[in-house]
């Protein structure tokens, strides 16, 4: 199956997207991941995008397209898409590139949080900077592979106030896109990361039942 997964910054996307690709041997991309990687290997383009990043706002449609667009059509099938699309646009651009390799999107699993329970989160997410697991609190070092954990610049509350009346704004019109062509699926984002892997699993048709 080819999914995306969409819904506010802290709705823990990027950690299910991990578990269920894992699970499932789906190809993840996240943009977020991508982007940070790129710009800690001092890649132009992805420089760029880090003025964008680190004030919350999206980065232009046309960079990020620049950026995305060769791992985007060498897509395996079988993949889950983190944090792309994010505008209307990007959508359509990816609509039409998918067209274009004979792939088709199967489910849009959003993930339904209030923006109060978003802030919370993310003022309390600490990342490790090995491995990328995701902790809500600072454990110091990180439990799976003991590297040391940090909080990301745009984790502060100033940055997340922003990054969530940019979902708003620019992401959330996605919802309807999807909802017409019948494939958006909701999935409610609060709860443990076990009890939300089995809500997707069960709109995979994995369910336990
Ligand atoms: P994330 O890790 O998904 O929260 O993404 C971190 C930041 O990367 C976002 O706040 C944006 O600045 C940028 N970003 C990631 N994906 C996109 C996208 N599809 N379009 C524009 N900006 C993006």
């Amino acid at each position: 199956m080819n999914l995306i997964f969409l819904g506010p910054p802290g709705a823990g996307k990027g950690t299910q997207a991990k578990v269920i690709s894992g699970e499932f041997g789906y190809t993840y991309m996240g943009t977020g991941d991508l982007l940070r990687s790129l710009v800690s290997k001092g890649d132009p383009l992805a420089l760029k995008a880090k003025e964008f990043m680190d004030k919350g706002e999206l980065v232009p449609d046309a960079l990020m397209v620049e950026i995305v667009s060769e791992q985007l059509v060498n897509l395996k099938k079988g993949f889950i898409l983190d944090g792309f699309p994010r505008t209307l646009e990007q959508a359509q651009i990816l609509e039409e590139m998918l067209k274009g390799i004979g792939v088709k999107i199967d489910h849009v699993i959003y993930f339904d949080l209030s923006d109060r329970e978003a802030e919370k989160r993310l003022s309390n997410r600490y990342q490790c900077k090995d491995c990328g697991n995701i902790y809500n609190s600072n454990l110091g070092q990180c439990p799976k592979c003991g590297g040391a954990l940090f909080r990301r610049k745009d984790d502060e509350p100033e940055t997340i106030r922003k990054r969530l009346e940019v979902y708003h704004r620019q992401t959330a019109p996605l919802l309807d896109f999807y909802e017409k062509k019948g494939i958006l699926r909701r999935v409610e984002a609060q709860g443990t990361v076990e009890e939300i892997s089995k809500r997707i699993r069960s709109i995979l048709g994995h369910g336990e039942n």
